[in-house]
């Protein structure tokens, strides 16, 4: 159980760490031989994992040890045209300040910006963040984490009043129904997924419901598989939330008692019937009713989702309306129950604690409260901070584009393989006056517009914590140093803020900033002072909220007294329609471009693509369509394929499937730029269309063309 894990003492040579891949947050022992050779197992003391590690975890240490891409000196060059020189970290970090120096005194505080990683631990998550809210004074800092769980965060303040995830993963074991929808955790959160088909292998009553337009490799244990249309899920949601009411599935006195908007709710959801929604949804209508049922008959329900839900242009309302379903039948705050949005990158909470996107403060703190404002600058002791919501993750490459924004710092991170429109955000590039590139390795596409380039320390080269999607936090121990002159990204942000003249970032190691950040929580609804990296050490890993004077493991399950952070202590059941935003497919572009994951790759595998096992899998881009679409355009399986849409071209084999609904299509969304070819890049067809108030792209929804361009 969750509050009562022990863990082993380990030999010499062996350190304990956490995946830096995916939110699931496995525990990891990382054994250093004499020769410095580094292996991998899953630890077995940690609860999340229980000693077992995916295809990538299982493989981490190579991308470690494979040293053949890394850069190992600061760069830099002075114009454009020139080639970028090796110089010292004096000399890079003292012409990078007086570049920001300069900028700053020219333009204001707003033409410079930093784009970070969920892959950042807390700890440079938080100097970052210090460096440019407190001291710089602009609040232009946003990460990846945009492009991931941004929806999901703003609908749970939306409705629960704060950014936290109620439940754990022991919820699993204790449930009887899991509906995971717009979600493949069987490839994208491999281990939780071995744990539901462990509890599914001990208990045949637990029903698993999926909701997705392909079949993934998740439908093979799911009861039911929901074959939506991409962007109809809040038809779905709203159509199983009317069967749940009509049935009498709700529970009254939670209601009555710790909700708010029921009433204008259930006026809502009645106004499309069931066959309706199912013809929206392109679904039969029974399923609906099957999977209402199942939900309602469950004595406790967990909901999952990840991008499906998230990255859309109505990616909140899509959050809401699955999280409504919990609150209409009381299904929070208690065992094997819960809204559990399942964090794509490893340390996305982490950043979120530390306040590290354009629109928030530290410990969930928010921009527009002066209160906030005051108490965060009152602790730092730095400059006036800004009221005003910095760029976010695509705001800030239209900046660069339109001269706006002057100069970016990009650590960690790989924009012009992840983000939408990837040609225009190279376009922006292009035209920025300075570009910082904090690396580990010398192959992402962004080192080529880097006027300076510093290296850094990779995932076993450094210390630090990150949190994953359950609130549990876990300490990295170092275990080898890096090589060259890498430095580990806090070390760089904190010399840089001092070239600056900036007090407050001399910091004697990482524990030290961990524990700024801890007293800065002080109080507030995520409370981690009484965590530091002795007791992480001690306990392994801890769940939050953790103040001072706290015992065991920490919380494991919030809202269990059915208080809600809100004013009113109540949760918010929202209501509003169930349209999407998408332009639609049309003569012109009649498909859905949706793009995701493959099994054994990360991201734009600038770590998995150095591990040759894990390309065995599936070693190029292919575009997933259904045989009755290939057949209408003469497509035979292999044939190459021009997917076009309003913003580019890609042209890749062609993978013929029934898995995949009529209509929709699907490309692979890690590969990027091979020399000058970019023809891989699936998002060089989405576009920037974003949620209203995430400011999430809808990487999940893009109209599209698809023709014959070649035989092989
Ligand atoms: Fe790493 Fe996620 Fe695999 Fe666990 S499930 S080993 S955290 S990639």
């Amino acid at each position: 159980m969750t509050g009562n894990h022990q863990h082993s003492k380990l030999p010499a040579g062996s350190y304990r760490s956490t995946c830096c891949y995916c939110g699931v947050g496995c525990g990891i022992v990382v054994h250093r031989d004499r020769q410095g050779k580094l292996s991998v197992e899953g630890d077995k003391d940690h609860p999340v994992n229980k000693g077992m590690l995916c295809s990538k975890g299982m493989n981490l240490h190579y991308t470690v040890m494979d040293t053949s891409d890394r850069l190992y000196y600061p760069e830099m060059r002075y114009h454009r045209h020139m080639s970028r020189q090796r110089v010292s970290w004096d000399q890079a970090l003292e012409r990078t300040a007086a570049v920001f120096r300069q900028m700053i005194a020219q333009y204001g505080p707003e033409s410079v910006a930093f784009y970070a990683s969920g892959q950042c631990l807390t700890e440079e998550y938080y100097v970052v963040n210090k460096l440019i809210k407190g001291f710089i004074g602009s609040n232009n800092i946003d990460t990846n984490s945009r492009l991931c769980m941004s929806s999901a965060v703003a609908a749970y303040k939306l409705s629960l009043g704060e950014d936290s995830v109620p439940g754990n993963y022991d919820d699993i074991e204790q449930t009887d129904c899991i509906f995971v929808a717009g979600a493949n955790p069987a490839w994208c959160h491999p281990i939780l997924w071995r744990r539901i088909e462990a509890a599914k292998a001990k208990n045949p009553n637990l029903k698993i419901i999926v909701s997705d337009p392909r079949v993934t490799q998740s439908c093979a244990i799911a009861d039911i598989h929901l074959q939506l249309m991409p962007g109809t899920d809040i038809v779905l949601h709203h159509a199983i939330g009317r069967l749940l009411i009509e049935a009498g599935h709700t529970d009254h006195n939670f209601i009555q008692q710790h909700t708010e908007g029921f009433t204008k709710y259930r006026d809502t959801v009645m106004q499309r019937s069931i066959s309706s929604a199912a013809a929206v949804c392109g679904i039969s209508e029974h399923l609906i009713y099957e999977a209402a049922a199942m939900l309602g008959k469950a004595k406790g329900f967990m909901t999952m989702w990840t991008m499906g839900l998230n990255q859309s242009a109505v990616g909140v309302n899509k959050n809401l309306s699955l999280i409504n379903l919990n609150l209409i039948t009381g299904k929070i705050g208690k065992p094997g129950c819960g809204p559990f949005s399942l964090t794509g990158q490893p340390n996305a909470m982490g950043g979120r604690e530390v306040g590290g996107l354009s629109n928030m403060l530290p410990a969930h703190r928010v921009l527009d409260n002066p209160a906030h404002r005051k108490e965060v600058q009152e602790f730092w002791g730095g400059t006036t901070i800004s009221d005003k919501p910095g760029l976010t993750a695509t705001e800030m490459f239209e900046a660069l584009n339109d001269g706006r924004l002057k100069a970016i710092w990009i650590m960690c991170t790989n924009p012009l393989v992840s983000l939408p429109d990837a040609r225009m955000a190279e376009a922006a590039l292009q035209k920025a006056k300075f570009v910082v590139v904090q690396e580990i390795s010398s192959k992402p596409e962004t080192l080529r517009y880097a006027d300076v380039v510093l290296p850094a320390a990779a995932w076993t080269e450094k210390e630090g914590t990150m949190t994953n999607a359950e609130r549990r936090i876990t300490y990295l121990q170092k275990v080898n140093d890096a090589p060259g002159e890498a430095l580990p990204d806090a070390e760089i942000i904190c010399r840089f803020a001092k070239k600056m003249g900036y007090h407050g970032f001399d910091y004697e190691n990482p524990a030290a900033i961990y524990a700024e950040h801890c007293r800065l929580t002080t109080g507030t609804n995520i409370d981690v002072s009484g965590v530091n990296y002795e007791l992480l050490k001690e306990k392994r890993s801890l769940q939050w909220p953790y103040p001072a004077g706290a015992t065991d493991h920490g919380t494991p399950r919030l809202f269990t007294d059915h208080k809600f952070y809100t004013a009113s202590t109540k949760a918010i059941i929202h209501s509003f329609p169930d349209d999407n935003r998408s332009a639609p497919p049309d003569p012109q572009w009649p498909l859905i471009l949706t793009t995701g994951r493959i099994r054994d790759q990360w991201h734009t595998m600038s770590k998995t693509g150095k591990v040759s096992k894990l390309k065995q899998h599936i070693p190029s881009p292919l575009l997933e369509i259904h045989p009755e679409d290939a057949i209408d355009r003469a497509i035979r399986e292999g044939d190459i394929v021009e997917i076009s849409s309003e913003n580019g071209v890609v042209r890749v084999k062609a993978q013929l499937s029934k898995s995949i609904k009529k209509g929709v299509v699907f490309l692979p969304m890690h590969w990027g730029k091979i020399l000058d070819n970019d023809l891989n890049r699936a998002n060089n067809l989405t576009n920037r269309l974003v949620d209203k108030i995430s400011k999430q792209p809808d990487l999940k929804y893009t109209a599209v063309q698809v023709k014959l361009y070649e035989k092989p």
